[in-house]
């Protein structure tokens, strides 16, 4: 059975009415003459490709360019990210959030080093074992590299579907039908072309607000457009409860001004090197009480602590949390892991509990710390979170120091 004799599934609006060869025909013939030049579509390497699918989950087309071409001028050839250490690979990739991205990519290569002999697998069962490739990922690659017959769905196909046929909710549980009424629609055309004009099109003309129905190639074939209503598609999906947060982040400097960064202990970014982060509340007592606790928790003693600022606060956001930062710069004796327990602030002297324990650095299991001198800084995989902090400390640009007060 051919690809046009599949079955077609039927939703809200039978699909039945549309020829799909001139769907696909004037849908490609648009993407040939219209297409954005960028950077990962002048090659069919699926190695670039696949970077690009990746940084671009998430992620705006104009905000991932210059990151590609970073990431690929550090690491050229599959190969060459297999190899690299993690850190680097997540460097490179600092600024443009989603870090997990990062490591599963990094990941991938190995995998597919190890197991494929650095070419990416061909077939769609293989290209899913590769970590961090799902469903639409493979497609994505397998097409755009190697021409095969698998139809993306993501968030612009999902879009142009929903307004073709007006699909009524739920749309969620029907992603894999999508996936087949795509298929569909892809008929013969070159999956390559197609696909990306899919996307291309929810992209840049079928927006989510105001689409351009008069320029659209396929408005004919459009049930949303004929009824006039296509900003109805698709129904929003349920948007998660906002939750509100408050963290007290500590900004711990040495008086020789190395910085002590922690990676795997903020649960919410927790591949990432960032300064102290521990809950706190807004007030006084609140930002000493989770100084406190958080030399508890790594035993640190006191650090050797010579003096406390608050320097004001910023505000970052991850999907549905509204996280509020105070930070505060803390200046220690010593950047080493021996670790002075002089303690000079009565705040800490006051808690007993802190001089009990060792000097030991990073005693807790799985938590990594480090202290990086200034003009490093900027060269460690980082989160925005410790750009926008030490942005409050005016005197220091990350990883171009400016003067310093210590
Ligand atoms: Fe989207 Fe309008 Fe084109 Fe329909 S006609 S696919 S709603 S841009």
């Amino acid at each position: 059975m051919s690809k046009r004799e599949a079955k077609k599934p039927s939703y809200g609006h039978d699909p039945a009415n549309v020829d799909e060869s001139l769907f696909s025909q004037r849908l490609v013939d648009w993407y040939r003459e219209r297409a954005r030049d960028l950077p990962w579509r002048r090659t069919r390497d699926p190695y670039p490709i696949w970077v690009s699918e990746i940084m671009l989950q998430q992620t705006r087309v104009e905000t991932v360019i210059p990151y590609f071409e970073r990431f690929l001028e550090e690491f050229p050839t599959l190969e060459s990210l297999a190899s690299a250490d993690s850190d680097d690979v997540v460097a490179r990739w600092s600024g443009l959030g989603y870090y997990s991205r990062a490591r599963n990519l990094h990941k991938g290569a190995g995998f597919v080093m190890e197991r494929h002999g650095g070419r990416f697998p061909e077939t769609r069962e293989a290209a899913l074992e590769v970590p961090g490739i799902g469903p639409y990922t493979s497609a994505a690659i397998l097409s755009i590299a190697y021409g095969k017959p698998h139809a993306v769905v993501d968030g612009n196909v999902i879009r142009v579907l929903a307004r073709l046929y007006r699909l009524e909710p739920p749309e969620d549980r029907r992603v894999p039908s999508l996936e087949t009424l795509a298929g569909t629609l892809m008929g013969d055309a070159p999956p390559a072309d197609f696909n990306q004009a899919m996307m291309e099109l929810g992209a840049t003309v079928c927006r989510p607000r105001q689409p351009e129905c008069g320029i659209c190639p396929v408005r004919e074939f459009c049930e949303a457009h004929n009824t006039g209503d296509p900003e109805r598609f698709p129904f929003p999906k349920k948007k998660p409860e906002l939750e509100f947060l408050e963290f007290a982040l500590f900004l711990v400097r040495s008086k020789d001004n190395h910085w002590l960064l922690e990676k795997g202990a903020w649960p919410h970014i927790p591949h990432l090197w960032l300064p102290p982060i521990v809950t706190a509340g807004d007030t006084e007592e609140a930002g000493d009480a989770a100084w406190s606790r958080w030399l508890r928790s790594r035993k640190t003693g006191s650090l050797g602590l010579l003096s406390w600022e608050e320097l004001g606060s910023f505000k970052h956001s991850v999907t549905h949390r509204r996280m509020t930062f105070r930070v505060f710069e803390t200046v220690c004796e010593a950047h080493d892991d021996r670790l002075t327990h002089r303690a000079t602030s009565s705040r800490v002297l006051q808690d007993r509990a802190v001089e009990d324990h060792t000097d030991e650095v990073g005693a807790r299991e799985g938590i990594s710390q480090k202290w990086v001198p200034t003009d490093a800084i900027g060269r460690i995989g980082h989160s925005s979170i410790l750009k926008k902090a030490l942005s409050k400390r005016n005197q220091l640009s990350l990883g171009l120091p400016r003067g310093d007060r210590g």
